[in-house]
């Protein structure tokens, strides 16, 4: 690589500068593991950024991109499909909460998170209640970056270069607590009540003028927060009262992170919709999906009447590419020859068992998992948020562990198929990590 090859390229949610002057590349990918150009193995500990669960390199997910990409490379979108459309939405549908499989296609998180925001208020408008346009989203959320996802997520970085954003947005609080949760197992005890924020935003702005809740029922992004128990079965109460719905972005937790194809499986709670992308398709080739209960489907189409006519304007030029939908029907394939959900549900206990072993370590305030995630929060340096977090990640990137830092939270987030024995090796990475902080 040439020095001015660096140039060009402007990363995204990168410090561009430091990075130039240190450049980290991933050259290659199989099974459980990156190799760099220089040849050296990582374990790979957030499977790739949160998408590739069936593990890298998986043939039959290869060779189906490559015999579609043969067959068909692009079809138009817009009053036309293609075969492979329709299995991957009755597919994906089958493995949504029951009723919530009218599948919207886009091409990321961040177009699924917009398209949910946009159903929900023509939805309402289409029933005649189109003075629902308020919109609400939660302190630390992660949406994407659109400018609908961007204005209900709540992280203030990512929202302050870019003005007020959307208007007639709320957010409720976050669920973190770590007063009163830290070092939970599983779902922390505290923090249901904080869901009755909604009920305040009604009492101020008027059930008729809100459209829309948007969540993760899991906030990964910020630190894997993990929702108190009772917590989202409340917010469910209160939106269903209200008429509000309730959309869980499930970018992260879908396709079996939780140990169940949904969080609202895992947790046992139903959204009106649910965005996906990245486990769709394996990371693969870019994808994002809205799931949407058909009362939203056929509530839009019955509203268009008999007249011919367009029911949402709204789309992408590649919703539905044939090359993702081949890769997510391969993928989906695994998923289900493999049991991967169940494998993750399986594992779970010996996940928690090994994650929370580094309780004891110096600078560790709080560990969370659930699933096959953990979030290890770190406290901060007097002075300098982020700095132990980076330094952590810097070294366990050098020393052959990919792991994710947000601040000073360090994110894990492995394949699905990893081994108990990888589990523990990735233990120690992070064990012998923490003890060069100072
Ligand atoms: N929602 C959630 C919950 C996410 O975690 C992400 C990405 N990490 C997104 C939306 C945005 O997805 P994308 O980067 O594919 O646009």
């Amino acid at each position: 690589m040439r020095t001015n090859d660096l140039d060009s390229l402007w990363l995204p949610f990168t410090d561009n500068r430091y990075f130039k002057a240190n450049p980290r590349l991933l050259a290659r990918a199989e099974g459980m593991h990156y190799w760099t150009p220089e040849g050296r193995q990582l374990l790979d500990g957030t499977a790739g950024l949160w998408c590739v669960n069936a593990g890298h390199g998986r043939p039959g997910i290869v060779a189906a991109i490559q015999a579609q990409a043969a067959e068909m490379d692009f079809a138009p979108t817009f009053q036309l499909a293609h075969p492979l459309a329709f299995e991957v939405a009755s597919r994906v549908g089958a493995l949504m909460p029951p009723g919530l499989d009218r599948i919207f296609f886009a091409n990321s998180g961040s177009e699924a998170v917009d398209t949910a925001l946009k159903i929900a208020l023509a939805y309402h408008r289409a029933r005649g209640e189109g003075s629902r346009t308020r919109l609400i989203g939660r302190e630390r959320g992660y949406h994407g970056t659109g400018f609908g996802g961007l204005s209900v997520g709540g992280i203030m970085p990512n929202r302050r270069a870019f003005g007020p954003g959307l208007p007639g947005v709320d957010h409720l609080p976050s669920t973190h607590d770590p007063l009163r949760n830290a070092f939970s197992h599983g779902q922390p005890l505290h923090g249901a009540e904080r869901a009755d924020a909604l009920e305040g935003l009604v009492a101020l702005h008027g059930a008729d003028t809100i459209a829309a809740v948007i969540v993760e029922p899991l906030a990964g992004s910020t630190g894997v927060l993990v929702p108190p128990l009772g917590y989202l079965e409340r917010l469910r109460e209160i939106c269903t009262r209200h008429g509000i719905l309730l959309i869980f972005d499930e970018v992260i937790t879908g396709f079996g992170r939780l140990g169940a194809a949904t969080a609202a499986e895992a947790f046992g709670v139903t959204p009106d919709m649910i965005t996906l992308a990245k486990g769709i398709t394996n990371g693969a080739v870019p994808m994002g999906a809205v799931a949407c209960a058909r009362g939203i489907y056929d509530g839009l189409i019955d509203a268009a009447g008999d007249a011919p006519g367009i029911e949402l304007f709204h789309g992408y030029t590649y919703s539905a590419h044939p090359l993702a939908c081949a890769a997510s029907i391969a993928t989906l394939d695994v998923y289900r020859d493999e049991g991967l959900f169940a494998r993750a549900a399986a594992l779970a206990p010996a996940w928690e068992a090994a994650l929370h072993s580094l309780a004891g370590h110096a600078h560790v305030t709080d560990i969370r998992t659930l699933g096959l995630v953990a979030g290890i929060e770190l406290a901060p340096r007097p002075g300098s948020p982020g700095v132990r977090g980076q330094l952590l990640f810097r070294h366990l990137f050098d020393k052959g562990l990919l792991a994710r830092a947000t601040g000073d939270i360090i994110a894990l987030s492995p394949p699905l198929i990893i081994s108990e024995d990888e589990i523990g090796a990735m233990v120690e990475h992070v064990a012998r990590g923490l003890a060069l902080l100072d």
